[in-house]
């Protein structure tokens, strides 16, 4: 077991509100892409970012052990449903994707955290070494630029805008909203 696994699961348990297996595979997987990247303290290190592919417990887990969040751009989370995330070296682009991959499970009188120990990551993860295309717009640092969307007037930053019928506007305006007004 990794000698950071006892502080990690704390930050992890802390952060997310429980223990369950979902946190113990994050703070593994998160752990180990940070082993691949050479990473000891990651508090110290921010040429790395972070790609989440849920948003379920897992993801919670590796946002307290990386630091890397939503807000600092360095947390990306893409919706695939998958129990994995990946690892990147932000002047390389290259890294790891890490994925559960196991057909064992705790039964639900079983302590958790003692039954994933008997397992290597080798046994329940599956390692993929990666490239990955980051856009310009999608790094952190100061937004490369922003636009007011001709229909609501909201700002635009970051190159989300569309253009419609030669109109500058934004997602939601282009008929992509999330929401309906009430
Ligand atoms: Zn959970
Ligand atoms: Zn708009």
């Amino acid at each position: 077991m990794d000698k950071h696994f006892e502080e990690d699961l704390k930050k992890a348990r802390e952060f997310h509100g429980h223990l369950c297996s979902g946190i113990i595979f994050g703070v593994r997987i998160a752990r180990a892409g940070l082993n691949y990247l050479g990473i000891e303290e990651p508090a110290e290190n921010k040429d790395f970012i972070v790609f989440v592919e849920a948003d379920r417990c897992l993801s919670d887990a590796v946002q307290a052990v990386t630091g890397c969040s939503l807000g600092k751009r360095r947390l990306k989370w893409i919706d695939y449903g998958k129990m994995g995330a990946s690892f990147i070296d932000m002047k390389t682009l290259k890294g790891i994707r890490i994925v559960v991959n196991t057909k064992e499970n705790p039964s639900p009188d079983q302590d958790a955290l003692s039954f994933w120990n008997q397992f290597t990551d080798e046994q329940i993860f599956k390692f993929e070494k990666i490239l990955v295309d980051i856009r310009p717009e999608d790094l952190p640092g100061r937004p490369t630029r922003s636009v007011k969307c001709e229909a609501c007037h909201e700002k635009v930053m970051d190159g989300r805008e569309i253009i419609k019928d030669g109109k500058v506007l934004c997602k939601a305006c282009a008929g992509d909203a999330y929401y309906k007004k009430i």
